[in-house]
């Protein structure tokens, strides 16, 4: 990624002084690719051209423009280019209603008016920050993991993705910035206790000789001898073990759900044996032996 000096910059602002104001501030900083926009309809057309020749500007956005509210420009800015940064001028106050409309839609920063060269340079210095890690390839692919989940832990993203927390965390503060994301609780994680790897298959045994070829099945518990086996096993209503007939359900006899019989050692057992497959350093392992990891949620705003 080019360095930030690089960067082409919007500002969309109707006042000529506020203009020249912020041309020379962002000169000052080193900023040389300068595009400047009286209204909000040449402000999106300007933003059209910049982002075709493959760069997103940076966007200085008036609140108050004569032609388009701050709202609308945001929403068409943010549905052409997710990833685009606009900070919002205005003289107002931020706990104003108007504005509150246009926070939720999602903006990078503010910058009150008078305009303070001190606030552009902290505004900058946090850019740079920021776009030393951010690349594109790791934005999308951020975001298309997230699509296919409803929540997704900080450690999935950075496993799956094969960053780091360092390389992941700027996209999400973007995405939490901009209201598309949001965070909840840590996430806990089965790992491998080997290589910490998420990426692993779970596998089920019988537990007696730990085959994968077993059945759900419903058993009968005959009182009188003491028989538990599956249903399909009294023929004709009569016990395998004393061959008498089981006669009233709950004096007799009772059934249970929830048991799997294996189809090869016969076992019938209540409580399947699971263990997992590292996908990375194929160590088997089990829920005991397994590395539980806890990392922050997030989930996508609808
Ligand atoms: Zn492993
Ligand atoms: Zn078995
Ligand atoms: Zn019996």
């Amino acid at each position: 990624m080019s360095s930030l000096e690089e960067k082409e910059i919007l500002i969309i602002d109707d006042s000529p002084a506020v203009n020249i104001l912020l041309k020379d501030f962002l000169n000052r900083l080193g900023f040389k690719k300068i595009h400047i926009c009286q209204n909000g309809k040449t402000g999106i057309d300007e933003f059209k051209e910049i982002i075709k020749s493959g760069t997103v500007p940076l966007v200085f956005l008036d609140y108050s423009l004569p032609d388009m509210n701050a709202f609308s420009i945001m929403t068409q800015l943010l549905n052409m280019r997710p990833d685009v940064k606009v900070i919002i001028e205005t003289a107002r106050e931020k706990t104003e209603d108007s504005i509150k409309d246009v926070i939720a839609q999602g903006v990078y920063q503010y910058l009150a008016k008078p305009i303070r060269l001190e606030k552009i340079k902290e505004i900058v210095e946090t850019l740079k920050t920021e776009e030393a890690v951010i690349t594109k390839e790791t934005f999308d692919s951020v975001i298309s993991l997230m699509s296919n989940a409803t929540q997704i832990s900080l450690l999935r993203l950075s496993q799956y993705l094969d960053k780091t927390d360092e390389e992941i965390l700027p996209i999400i503060k973007h995405l939490v910035s901009n209201k598309k994301i949001i965070q909840i609780n840590t996430i806990k994680e089965i790992t491998c206790p080997r290589c910490n790897n998420i990426r692993i298959a779970q596998m089920f045994h019988c537990p007696k000789c730990r085959g994968s070829d077993f059945k759900h099945e419903k058993i009968i518990e005959h009182y009188k001898c003491g028989n538990v086996s599956i249903k399909s096993s009294y023929v004709e209503d009569k016990c395998p073990k004393c061959h008498q007939t089981i006669k009233v359900f709950g004096v007799d006899y009772r059934t249970q759900d929830n048991f799997y019989a294996c189809n090869e050692c016969k076992e019938i057992f209540a409580e399947i044996l699971t263990d997992y497959l590292c996908l990375k350093c194929n160590e088997k392992f089990t829920l005991e032996h397994a590395k539980l990891l806890s990392s922050q949620g997030y989930s996508w705003l609808r």
